[in-house]
């Protein structure tokens, strides 16, 4: 058979290929900050009634061991929106507020999501948290987005007349920048109402101007990150709750739940709803200080068991995949740009191999396989691992501590420690992480990281 051959029989698969999604559907990707596992009802919160978030569990697939790349925000973030590991870019930190240095931040070598949706006709949108570099070339309209609504860095006070700050020049750090305006674009601009609420009227009108063209909608809610702040409306829906810390928590993710349930809504009345894929999730586990459950797992943000990177997980797309399924086996928010990309025809660069799979097959149960033969979390700063094969869970605490090992089928919450009685369970984890280990590189910002910042700016086109 000839080269000219395989041509051929590409182009006729191709047309086949596009002749069966003849219409691109739209892509809605719902993420929470630091929400705790057990906080929403699909994992049986008893606390926090979630019935718009639970409605994608239930119209969809609500998966129990789903994983982040990472246990806290950016670089979770980071490995999300690439579809690889943030580690293969030296994304192994949060980024810091530096305005002058493009190191700090999602490389621009990588491409988004948003990106490649861009190249095959999609609309792309970003309302909410970015945290993938302040530098004025490495905000979300130089990375693939159409349109920005939102906040440039890891996080926002909540409550309107709080944000005193309208030139993002003077921000002076990361913590300063949650008094920030929003930006709408380039512009700054007021938030005048509670800012989850704000965010969730710009979702909901993102949808309403978008309803005739393919969209991506990447709302990225701050919501329940410290600090925990509510109004009175969500707060009065938790008077039984005693403790002011949970109380306020939990009025903050009633609020996403509202926002939710309004952007579902608009999906619907658009006529959308058989045409659009949802996800939801959280970018890393409940945090120990904002007063989350991640029960019943072991750890909270930060960490490398469980609590600290497996996350709430759910995902719905109508006609495509079965409805009120649970799936069990190990998914990953890598997953989410491959099935996207396998979804509207988006295309995968070649020289950025993606991490994640398509999980449409999975989830219909024609494949009755396993996305993934190995779940992985390296923090170089702790020297600190996870490694999950199976059921089976290598844990290197920080700072190469005895490595344990937990059979997760039969200790969810990582208290036996099996290592000693299953020597070669553990080679073989250990084999794994040495492996994909080998394949990334040293932090390229972060603590540690020495030389001048790199304060070059991307050569604009004319
Ligand atoms: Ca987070």
């Amino acid at each position: 058979m000839t080269p000219r051959f395989f041509a051929d029989l590409l182009a006729i698969l191709f047309v086949i290929s596009t002749t069966l999604h003849a219409r691109q559907p739209n892509l809605v990707l719902i993420l929470a900050d630091d929400l705790g596992y057990r906080d929403v009802g699909f994992n049986g919160s008893k606390h926090i009634p979630t019935p718009h978030i639970d409605s994608i569990a239930a119209e969809g697939v609500r998966c129990t061991s789903a994983y982040v790349t990472f246990s806290v925000c950016a670089p979770s973030r980071a490995g999300l929106i690439t579809g690889r590991y943030p580690q293969r870019f030296g994304f192994e930190h949060n980024t810091r507020w530096l305005r002058d240095d493009i190191r700090e931040g999602l490389p621009l070598s990588e491409t988004t999501i948003a990106d490649a949706l861009g190249k095959s006709g999609y609309h792309n949108g970003l309302v909410g948290k970015w945290h993938l570099g302040a530098h004025p070339d490495l905000l979300p309209l130089e990375r693939g987005f159409d349109e920005f609504y939102g906040i440039p860095g890891g996080g926002s006070l909540y409550l309107p007349g709080k944000h005193g700050i309208e030139d993002i020049e003077t921000v002076k750090n990361e913590y300063h920048s949650y008094r920030l305006w929003m930006l709408r674009g380039d512009t700054p601009e007021k938030p005048e109402k509670y800012l989850t609420d704000v965010f969730s009227d710009e979702a909901v009108d993102f949808v309403k101007r978008n309803k005739d063209k393919p969209f991506f909608l990447f709302l990225s809610y701050n919501a329940p990150h410290g600090p925990l702040q509510a109004t009175e409306k969500y707060l009065s829906r938790f008077k039984h709750i005693k403790n002011k810390d949970r109380r306020t928590y939990a009025a903050m993710v009633s609020a996403m739940d509202d926002g939710v349930g309004r952007v579902l809504a608009e999906i619907d009345s658009a006529g959308l709803e058989e045409d659009t894929l949802v996800f939801f999730l959280s970018d890393n586990g409940g945090a120990s200080s904002n007063a989350s459950s991640n029960f019943p797992l072991r750890g909270y943000k930060s960490s490398v068991f469980e609590g600290g990177f497996r996350v709430p997980f759910a995902v719905k797309w109508p006609g495509e995949i079965p409805q009120g399924r649970t799936y069990e086996k190990p998914v990953s928010s890598l997953d989410i740009f491959a099935t996207i990309a396998a979804a509207s025809g988006a295309k995968e660069d070649p020289e950025r191999p993606l991490d994640g799979v398509d999980l449409v097959p999975f989830l219909t149960g024609k494949n009755t396989g396993s996305p993934h033969e190995t779940i992985f979390l390296r923090k170089i700063q702790q020297n600190a691992f996870a490694v999950r094969s199976g059921s089976h869970k290598m844990v290197i605490p920080k700072d190469e501590g005895k490595p344990l090992l937990f059979n997760l089928d039969t200790d969810i919450g990582e208290k036996s420690d099996i290592a000693d009685a299953n020597p070669k369970i553990l080679a073989d984890l250990e084999k794994r992480r040495s492996e994909r280990n080998g394949e990334l590189i040293d932090p390229v910002f972060g603590p540690g990281v020495t030389g001048p910042p790199d304060t070059r700016r991307k050569k604009k086109k004319d």
